[in-house]
Order: structure tokens, then C-alpha cells, then sequence
């Protein structure tokens, strides 16, 4: 089995233990120093309209380690003001791949838990003259939004009194008017430079029931208006986000300071009512870059058309960047996380090589994955000097360089499977495997030669057979006599066919959202991100529990399907390759 994660909430070990130095620490911990907070809370807020993806991890490992590391506490929200987008399958997901990434959150929030206090904050706007509502069309306000270089123009509705705002707010709400036919609006500056504060809109009608909130509701808040809000509600003294969401800020804001939740408790009554506890406080939105990687898409967007039009088999799909798709893969939590923390936070908009990626797996799987034999394109070799039959047990060490992982039993026989590609009838230059009348190191059984090589009438090879020296024996005085190569075998009698998918990258293009020349990310698939072999694996690979991590050795690491594998009909998933092949290709 793969050694266990660490508990979430469970004192960090290292390397994690290790001090992050990044601008976004470093405030939380001036803040601190100075005392401005009591104790540090962040929020990760998920729209649940899609699975998680490795971007995710990122503001996941961000929002719940600046918490955990600071002694804070992190909530998980759920932005489900849009519900004609919401899916509860994505709901459970989303919750079920924070914590497999080891995070656990103080409270479950879902910004539908505010709609209450959402609209008194809108009302109490509308009183102080700071909100109104607006007849314009969509279109029509993209009119007088102006542009970049132009100012706005005032709505013709803006100058509306406070009760005829107040009445036609809750004519809004009583589901008078049709969607899209009235907005409420904050009043900013139809002047500003920046063009998030021209008036914003605050809430739509939209003549929906809420899955949470249920059937009364038909305006809904916009995500400006909500998230300040939502977060202010909360305590939320951290708000960390992506950049492009620094333009908001000022809105962000102005939304928290002019409806001043930690002013106004009366605000929350409703939430008080309903036994859920808030904090009020003025949060501090700060922005860091998103996290970019070649070979691969990340929006959503184009997550649901790879699933939608079957171009891969489902949101867990080992080639997906989604957290279920990685883990089916075989990626582990911590080698996510040693992958965000190579990474860093910063406001630099980067994109990181996909290789960092596949070398925290590999460097994660090389510490905790026991080691096996498999064979994957499988040739026969039989030990012709060995009687009929014979069948003997060999303890392997299951890892190299950590005893703790014990031994095991690897049957051993006189007739093994190897891999064709280490024969060759006529070597190349520098060969150090198998050739006709060549020996090599059967590793850890001894040292043999191929004597015969026996062919179909097609003359493909279809086996070896061998001898194998008796004074080569382990423990025996010919067991360290010098052989070029080594290569791995199963025992045939005793080895468990398996379905081994040899995965690799979804994208054979860097960039596969360059749509230049006419082309998508369609266009930029790998062809060969998918093969499946029939191969064989020794018997303690085959016993393995799904998720079950092994290096193969000399063929990469692989995980047994997360869903597919059964102890009598194996199913191994390549996480990655042992070396970095793509190096060479770029
Ligand atoms: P949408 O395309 O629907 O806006 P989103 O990717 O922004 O999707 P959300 O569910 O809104 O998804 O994201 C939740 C949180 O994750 C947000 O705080 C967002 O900033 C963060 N996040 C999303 N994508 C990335 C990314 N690539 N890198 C870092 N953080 C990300
Ligand atoms: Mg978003």
C-alpha cells in the first residue's frame, strides 16, 4: 500500500513544514504582527458549475494553507448565485477533492445561505442613495457604459427617489417583471476610468428556483456584490483571488465600506435566525496569478466540450487536469502540493512546463511507491537448463533506498515473460540487453543467456530460449560476476495478466489554446495520449487495492485503477514515465 497522507488538520511534516515565503504570506503575517486580526480566515469560493482542475489546487493549497499554517481557519463557500449553472454531482465532487487534497474547511458556506442579507444590504443601499433601479436593456446599458477611452453617460433612471427604488426593488423580487427587464444598480461613477464602477449592475431578475434557496427567489446578486458581501459576512480577513479580478477591487470595496455589514448588525439578523454564525469584519481582497500549464486547457469551457464530445472518457479521464482526472492518473495529494509549492505565488502571470508537474509526481512516487515487476509487451524466455516445472520464491526489497518498506516473495520459474524491446537480433550500437547468445542480469534471479530464438512462419519471434548460469544464483559466488545489462521479468506460471494503460500527454501542442491559423485545441490532441497492452504483472501487484501506487521497474510509475482493477483482472494506469521524454522532443 502507498504509506498513508498525513490527516487533514494533522501538523505538517516536511518538506511542507517548510517556511513559504511569498508576498501573500508575508501580509498575512505584518497583519498579524501588528495585530490587526485576532486570527486569520480565508475562504475558497468554487462556482459549482464544473470539476476542479489544477488551477484549483492552487487557490485550494493557498486558501487552506495560509489558514492551516497561521493558525486560521479556511472555509469552503460555494458561489451558487447563478443556479442555472449549478450541478449537485459538482457539489459533491468539489467537496470530496478538497479534502483528498488534505484540507479540511471550519465551515460549509454556499453564497445562497446570504441571499437574505443580500437584500437588506441592497435596500439599506438604496436608502443611502447609493442604488437604484434601471429599465435600460442590456443593450442599451452597454451604451452608455462608454468605452476605455470614453466615459459613460447616466442612466436616465438614476435620479429615481428612494421609495420609488425601494418599491420597484421588491416588485423585482415579487417576480412582477420579466428577466432582463430591470436591473438594480449600484450609483458609482459613470465617469470612472475604471469601467467596474460605472454603475454596476447589483442584482438580475431571473426567473429560476434556487436548488438551495428554492422556488421564491427570482433576482439574483451579481458575483461583485456577493463575494465582497459574502466574505464581509464571514470574517473573511484574507480574500485571496486571481488577477483578473484586481480591477474589481475597487467595487469590491466600495460594496464592503457602503454597506458596512460590521456597522450595521441588523443586517444579519436573518442569518442569526437560522443558527448561522458570522463575524462581520472588513476583509482585504489580494491577487495572485493564475496557474498556467503548456499541453494543457484549463478552462471550463473546453473541459465540458473534451467530455461533452467524447474526445476523452469522462470528467476523471487519467489525461484530464481536473483533481479527479489527476487522481485516477495516479497523482497524489502530496505530489500536488509539492507541485504548487515549486510553483509559488506571485502576481507574475507565468506558464509552468508540464514537466513540473510529472517531476513532482515522480519525485513524491519515488519516496512512497513500493516497487514491482511487470511486463508490458510481453516475449517468452525459457530457462531450458532449468528441469520441467521448476518454481522457486525470490524476496525482493520493495524499496531501494527505505528498508521499512519491507520484502516480498516474487515467484521465480522456468519459464518467464520479458520485454520484447529487451531482445534484439541485431543490436544497435551500445546495446546492453538481450542478444543472441548475450547475457544479461535477470534482476534479482541470476544471469542468462538466450541461446535459440524460436520464429512464427511470418518469422516474427515468438521466444527466447535460454540457459540460465546455476553459479549466477543469488547468494551464491557467480552472482556478482559483471553482465552489461539488467532486465526485469514475471514468472509465466504465476504472473496476472493486466490491462496496463499507458497514458501520456492529452496535448501534443505547447500552447493548445493558440487558435491561430483556424484551428482549436481540437486540432493540438496527442494521438497516442491513450494505448491500451494486455501485459503481466507479478502476483503482489495484481492483490493491490485501487489507488494503489508501484513503480514498475524500469517502466515508470503506475497506479491500479481507481475504478477498473480487480485483484483477478488487473487494471494499471501509467502515471508517469521514470525520465522526462518530451525534453528531448521540444
Ligand atoms: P469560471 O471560468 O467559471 O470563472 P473559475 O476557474 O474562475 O471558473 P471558480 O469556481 O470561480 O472557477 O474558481 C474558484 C477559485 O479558484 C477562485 O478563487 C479562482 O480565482 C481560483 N482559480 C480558478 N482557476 C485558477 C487557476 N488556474 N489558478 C489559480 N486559481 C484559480
Ligand atoms: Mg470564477
Amino acid at each position: 500500500m502507498t504509506p498513508p497522507e498525513p490527516a487533514a488538520g494533522a501538523p505538517l511534516t516536511p518538506p511542507e513544514a517548510a517556511t513559504r515565503h511569498d508576498f501573500i504570506r508575508q501580509i498575512v503575517r505584518d497583519d498579524l504582527a501588528a495585530g490587526r486580526h485576532a486570527s486569520i480566515r480565508t475562504r475558497f469560493p468554487p462556482e459549482p458549475n464544473g470539476y476542479l482542475h489544477i488551477g484549483h489546487a492552487k487557490a485550494i493549497c493557498l486558501d487552506f494553507g495560509i489558514a492551516r499554517e497561521f493558525g486560521g481557519v479556511c472555509n469552503l463557500r460555494f458561489d451558487d448565485t447563478n443556479p442555472a449553472r449549478e450541478d449537485p454531482e459538482f457539489v459533491r465532487a468539489i467537496q470530496d477533492d478538497v479534502r483528498w487534497l488534505g484540507f479540511e474547511w471550519a465551515e460549509l458556506r454556499h453564497a445562497s445561505d446570504y441571499f437574505e442579507v443580500y437584500v437588506l444590504a441592497a435596500e439599506k443601499l438604496i436608502r443611502q442613495g447609493d442604488a437604484f433601479v434601471c429599465d435600460l436593456t442590456a443593450e442599451q446599458v452597454r451604451e452608455y457604459r462608454g468605452s476605455l477611452t470614453e466615459p459613460g453617460r447616466n442612466s436616465p433612471f438614476r435620479g429615481r427617489s428612494v421609495e420609488e427604488n425601494l418599491d420597484l426593488f421588491a416588485r423585482m423580487r415579487a417576480g412582477e417583471f420579466a428577466d432582463g427587464a430591470r436591473t438594480l444598480r449600484a450609483k458609482i461613477d459613470m465617469a470612472s476610468g475604471n469601467i467596474n464602477l460605472r454603475d454596476p449592475a447589483l442584482y438580475r431578475i431571473k426567473h429560476m428556483p434556487h436548488p438551495i434557496a428554492g422556488a421564491g427567489w427570482c433576482v439574483y446578486p451579481m458575483y461583485d456584490f456577493a463575494h465582497s458581501l459574502g466574505d464581509a459576512i464571514e470574517g473573511i480577513t484574507h480574500s485571496l483571488c486571481t488577477l483578473e479580478f484586481e480591477d474589481h477591487r475597487p467595487l469590491y470595496d466600495w460594496c464592503v465600506d457602503r454597506v458596512d455589514l460590521a456597522g450595521s448588525p441588523e443586517l444579519l439578523a436573518p442569518l442569526l435566525a437560522r443558527g448561522l454564525p458570522n463575524e462581520a469584519a472588513k476583509p482585504r481582497q489580494i491577487e495572485f496569478s493564475r496557474l498556467n500549464i503548456n499541453y494543457t486547457v484549463m478552462s471550463k469551457r473546453k473541459l465540458v466540450a473534451l467530455v461533452g464530445e467524447g474526445l476523452v472518457e469522462g470528467w476523471d479521464d487519467p489525461r484530464m487536469p481536473t483533481l479527479q482526472g489527476l487522481r485516477r492518473r495516479g497523482y497524489t495529494p502530496s505530489a500536488l502540493r509539492l507541485f504548487v509549492d515549486r510553483v509559488g505565488i506571485s502576481k507574475q502571470n507565468s506558464t509552468i512546463d508540464f514537466s513540473v508537474l510529472e517531476g513532482a509526481l515522480r519525485e513524491d512516487l519515488d519516496a512512497r511507491a513500493p516497487r514491482r515487476m511487470a511486463v508490458v509487451d510481453p516475449l517468452k524466455l525459457v530457462l531450458a537448463n532449468l528441469p520441467q516445472g521448476h518454481a522457486e520464491t525470490l524476496a525482493f526489497s520493495n524499496h531501494p533506498k527505505d528498508e521499512s518498506f519491507g520484502t516480498r516473495e516474487v515467484p521465480f520459474s522456468r519459464e518467464l515473460w520479458i520485454e520484447r524491446e529487451d531482445f534484439a537480433e541485431v543490436p544497435p550500437k551500445g546495446w546492453k540487453r538481450l542478444v543472441p547468445g548475450g547475457e544479461v542480469r535477470l534482476r534479482g534471479a541470476g544471469i542468462a543467456r538466450v541461446d535459440e530464438v524460436v520464429k512464427d512462419e511470418a518469422g516474427n519471434i515468438v521466444e527466447l530460449r535460454g540457459w540460465l548460469d546455476p553459479d549466477s544464483r543469488p547468494g551464491m559466488d557467480g552472482a556478482n560476476r559483471k553482465v552489461k545489462g539488467t532486465i526485469h521479468w514475471v514468472s509465466a506460471a504465476h504472473a496476472v495478466e493486466a490491462e496496463v494503460r499507458l497514458y501520456d500527454r492529452l496535448f501534443s501542442e505547447a500552447d493548445p489554446d493558440d487558435e491561430g491559423e483556424g484551428r482549436s485545441y481540437r486540432d493540438h490532441l496527442n494521438p497516442d495520449s491513450k494505448r491500451t497492452v494486455r501485459g503481466y504483472v507479478e502476483p503482489a501487484a495484481a492483490a493491490a487495492a485501487p489507488e494503489t501506487a508501484f513503480q514498475f521497474e524500469r517502466l515508470g510509475y503506475f497506479v491500479a485503477d481507481r475504478r477498473d482493477h480487480r485483484a483477478d483482472a488487473p487494471v494499471f494506469n501509467r502515471s508517469v514515465s521514470l525520465r522526462d521524454t518530451w525534453a528531448a522532443k521540444a
